[in-house]
């Protein structure tokens, strides 16, 4: 292998790996619609499918608001 094939190899190798991370960001756009807004205090969750946004508010109110039955609202994108 000469030194152009190496070179050429490791071209291939960054722009696979710069695409990869690309469809990683748009994946992650395409899932993470969801946003819960605590109804007690100013806390929104980060923005997560919509299972994780409902379990990190829960979540939230099991730490922050214990006895309180979770609610607010949830933010769609
Ligand atoms: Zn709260």
């Amino acid at each position: 292998m000469d030194n152009g094939t190496i070179c050429f190899f490791v071209v291939v190798g960054v722009v696979a790996l710069w695409l990869y991370s690309r469809g990683e960001k748009r994946r992650d756009e395409a899932v993470n619609k969801f946003k819960t807004r605590c109804g007690e205090c100013e806390f929104t969750s980060a923005w997560l499918p919509e299972s994780a946004a409902q379990e990190a508010m829960i979540d939230h109110y099991a730490a922050e608001h214990p006895g309180t039955p979770p609610g607010g609202l949830i933010q769609f994108r």
